[in-house]
């Protein structure tokens, strides 16, 4: 873990005496910057003085919020998009050409492996999508082209963990290759990913860095000649991060290792509840020694985050039932808020699949993802065990 990431958290990559000393950095709500005289542009262009010029571009408040995030990843440079999307999209097409080959973990986020399947060969490059957890089978799956290696840790639902050291091991055979995690599920206070080897780290700040299910955002981490493309193509697409929307992330920021030392300990102990409850038919953390990356997470990370995914023991009628007597847990995707969210895979993600397709990716019937808030746990547990009773 990294050292006082707490108080990096309140003061990191914030200016110390801000705009009329204002102990918080301000929303800067300014679509252009303007230029005072033609000396002001001359040294601007002649990159003889920093400053701002159009939205598209940069912001402070902005600026503000990515040098934060570089500080409590890790990392050189940090670049804020509208959404984790937009960020894994940017990235992909920066790094990647006509005649590339990548590969990506077969249980990445739907939407990237979409992007990834569907859209990425129309721009000629080609992918594979490998078992997250078969080594052997992402080297076999490498070619002379390939480019870039995508993978997330932990997984969702199923929590799987990457093994960042066998992973730099393969990767130190192919120097060509760049790694990029999604690292939405760990967040920089349980994992630190550039430190186990990957190139590029990418988060949907949508979750737990921004943690009050208010905003949509992404980042991208890593060296600054890497960040700095992802930059210049950034500014050509757009997908920018609006100054407000940065205020509340650099807002969630200052409690983001508070919660998520709460959040560790919530989950661990709903995890725990589940796995020993009679009406559970198979509790997935990887905090718990059943799950099948217990020795690697318990290695590579400091902690296992607040998402907790279990089977009911009954079917799609009892899974409804559960759902619906539920009181105080939200149903709804996303993940990393205060508030306790619960979704149903088969109904929700996956309701354009027949059964027989999600059954195939594993997404059972009774399988549900709960991603455990700030609320006192006591009363996420009463409310999870009331509803249970209803099956
Ligand atoms: C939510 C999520 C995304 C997409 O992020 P948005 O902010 O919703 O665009 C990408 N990857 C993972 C692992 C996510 O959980």
């Amino acid at each position: 873990m990294k050292k006082n990431l707490q108080t990096d958290c309140i003061h990191g990559g914030e200016d110390r005496f801000k705009p009329h000393d204002s102990i918080t950095t301000p929303i800067i709500q300014s679509s252009t910057f303007v230029f005072r005289n033609s000396e002001e542009i001359r040294r601007f262009t002649q990159k003889e003085h920093f400053r701002y010029e159009y939205g598209r571009y940069g912001n402070p408040t902005q600026k503000a919020a990515e040098r934060k995030l570089a500080i409590l990843e890790g990392a050189e440079e940090a670049v804020l998009f509208a959404s984790g999307m937009s960020a894994i999209i940017n990235t992909l097409l920066t790094v990647l050409k006509n005649g590339d080959h990548m590969i990506i973990t077969d249980d990445a986020y739907g939407k990237t492996l979409s992007f990834c399947k569907n859209w990425l060969p129309k721009w000629g490059i080609d992918r594979t999508v490998v078992n997250m957890s078969d080594y052997d089978a992402i080297e076999k799956a490498i070619q002379p082209n390939t480019r870039l290696f995508f993978s997330e840790s932990p997984t969702n639902p199923y929590l799987n963990i990457m093994n960042f050291s066998r992973l730099r091991e393969i990767k130190s055979r192919y120097p060509q290759m760049i790694v990029v995690s999604d690292s939405t599920f760990a967040t920089p206070f349980n994992q630190r990913p550039l430190e186990l080897g990957a190139d590029i780290v990418i988060h949907s700040a949508t979750k737990y860095l921004a943690g009050h299910n208010d905003i949509l955002a992404g980042v991208v981490l890593g060296s600054a000649e890497l960040i700095q493309d992802i930059v210049n193509f950034q500014k050509i697409m757009g997908g920018v991060i609006d100054p407000h929307c940065a205020y509340l992330l650099l807002r969630g920021l200052k409690t983001f290792s508070v919660r998520m030392e709460k959040l560790n300990k919530a989950g661990e102990e709903v995890a725990q509840w589940l796995e020993n409850h009679p009406k559970i038919r198979r509790c997935y953390y990887p905090a718990l020694a059943s799950h099948p990356h217990h020795e690697v997470a318990k290695r590579e990370m400091n902690g296992y985050g607040s998402v907790v995914s279990f089977e009911l023991d009954g079917d799609i009628d009892a899974s409804n039932r559960f759902l619906d007597n539920l009181k105080l847990c939200y149903i709804g995707p996303s993940l990393g808020g205060c508030e306790t969210l619960i979704t149903h895979p088969a109904t929700v993600t996956y309701y354009t699949c027949t059964r027989e397709e999600r059954y195939q990716l594993g997404i059972l019937d009774n399988l549900f993802r709960l991603s455990v808030g700030l609320e006192d746990t006591e009363d996420i547990i009463e409310d999870l065990d009331n509803a249970m009773k209803a099956i």
